[in-house]
């Protein structure tokens, strides 16, 4: 019997609820959690109603968090006051962590962060570059806070790219290997404030969660916008663009450095939630997007140019070039609909490739979390070597050109064919290797088995039977 259930039993004392403060036999049975904290039942209904209007916010006020039980109750003096400050407490968080503050030293040389860029994305290598020196001085920036005369301008980034081409994955790779927060966010969910949708200030608050609620920490960090070709200017419309043109406006604000109020713990500010300031200064914005009618834009320029005067050349010369993105200019942006205030404060543009067959080939096999090799590691577990022909992985690659999504088509087709192979081998243990062949991949024919030599069962097999009871 524990402890305080003795003590209760010899009747020396009564159960108090931890928030309502009413004892047991007034409140009724008490829920009974971590460092003799109890509660009663209507006030955990109360607290279950509240997080369900405030998911994630109300947990940490509340200090219900198991992690946070150590606090002692007198160090709560007022539930209404906690809820109130959540910034001080984030503050005194941030002081807490700033013991190492960023320096210099911290930042990787451009081409120390392209190398690490390399690892996990294919091709691509002048975006890869771009971003290294943007992404190198925008910390720089952010070190040198104190620089008195030259003020550093932000180095927000505008990426334009085919879909799957590994925009939102190198976005990823970058955070990660930067140790910064990231919040990516959809540009198609955004409205101008007061309609439906999303507010700008919204993707502000996905990076404060990012950074678990650490203002300081969220000061720093990366904010992805995706899809930003789908708020161009609409054209030909009588009606207000509020999720078009008012979206570029309000988001210039939070590009170019402000305070912004924004709620804690949820994406829309009401009188329940609380807020905090974050300063959007050494924010670094990327905004990413297909832009899938530029590509005319650009023709039609070029075409025009090159079909007068001197310069004057085949018609169609730019019509079968892949990589017709990379001379984009910003007045091709402008004329697409992103207004000038907008690109003013995305002052590096860059473009990444359409993927080919040989880049798939590529990102199937070489990067550091590669597909396949994720795969012959499950089977690796199986005792399984799992073997692709050269060929196999072109013919993966040709389909997944069919498809038009980038790599993005690469693990669906990927998933369908291994569905079968994972599921039969670890029924026969006497196979040793798979290969995948060509013909297995355009369903005319089966992958080559072949089975182990010698009579003993692959490890993970017989562990398995053994464990299982089975012979
Ligand atoms: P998008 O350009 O539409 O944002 P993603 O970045 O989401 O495309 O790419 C989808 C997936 O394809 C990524 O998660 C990644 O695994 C893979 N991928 C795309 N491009 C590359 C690349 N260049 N190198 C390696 N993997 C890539």
């Amino acid at each position: 019997m524990s402890e305080e259930h003795k003590d209760q039993k010899d009747g020396q004392y009564e159960e108090v609820c931890y928030i309502c403060r009413r004892p047991e036999s007034k409140a009724g049975k008490m829920f009974r959690m971590p460092n003799h904290i109890c509660i009663c039942q209507d006030c955990m209904q109360k607290t279950f109603d509240a997080i369900n209007q405030n998911p994630g916010g109300y947990l940490d006020l509340l200090n219900m968090n198991p992690a946070m039980m150590n606090v002692q109750m007198k160090d709560i003096p007022n539930r209404q006051k906690v809820r109130q400050k959540p910034q001080e407490a984030d503050e005194k968080k941030g002081k807490k962590e700033e013991e190492k503050p960023l320096t210099l030293k911290d930042i990787p040389a451009p081409h120390r962060i392209k190398a690490e860029l390399d690892e996990f994305i294919i091709g691509q290598d002048h975006a890869k570059k771009v971003v290294s020196v943007a992404v190198y001085n925008h910390y720089k920036r952010v070190v040198e806070n104190a620089m008195d005369d030259i003020e550093i301008e932000k180095s927000n980034m505008l990426m334009i790219g085919p879909t799957g081409s590994g925009k939102t994955y190198l976005v990823r790779t970058l955070a990660r290997l930067l140790n910064v927060p990231l919040a990516i966010t959809d540009a198609t969910s955004l409205t101008e404030a007061g309609y439906i949708g999303d507010d700008v200030e919204s993707v502000l608050s996905k990076l404060l969660a990012a950074a678990d609620n650490d203002v300081e920490k969220a000061q720093r960090g990366i904010v992805f916008i995706d899809e930003i070709d789908k708020i161009a200017k609409k054209r030909n419309t009588n009606s207000r663009d509020v999720s078009g043109e008012s979206v570029q406006q309000g988001l210039l604000k939070l590009l170019e450095g402000s305070e912004v109020e924004v709620p804690v713990g949820a994406t829309s500010k009401n009188a329940m939630v609380p807020m905090v300031t974050i300063n959007t200064r050494n924010i670094l914005f990327i905004c990413g997007g297909a832009f899938p009618e530029l590509e005319n834009v650009i023709k039609s320029r070029l075409n025009q140019k090159s079909s007068i005067g001197f310069e004057a050349d085949l018609k169609d010369k730019y019509d079968r070039d892949p990589n017709i993105l990379r001379q984009v200019t910003i007045d091709d942006l402008r004329e697409f609909g992103m207004i000038p205030e907008f690109l003013g404060r995305l002052p590096v543009v860059f473009t990444l490739d359409g993927l080919t067959k040989e880049m798939l080939v590529k990102i199937l096999k070489e990067p550091k979390n590669a597909i396949l090799k994720q795969y012959q590691k499950l089977l690796e577990l199986d005792g399984v070597e799992l073997v692709f022909d050269e060929d196999a992985l072109e013919a993966i690659a040709e389909k997944a050109l069919e498809k038009r999504t980038g790599a993005r088509a690469l693990r669906s087709i990927i998933e369908e064919f291994m569905l079968d192979i994972m599921y039969e081998i670890p029924r026969d243990e006497t196979i040793g290797r798979v290969t995948i062949t060509r013909s297995y991949i355009e369903k005319t024919g089966v992958p080559k088995i072949e089975l182990r030599t010698g009579t003993s069962l692959r490890p993970a097999i017989s562990e398995r039977t053994a464990a299982n009871g089975e012979s």
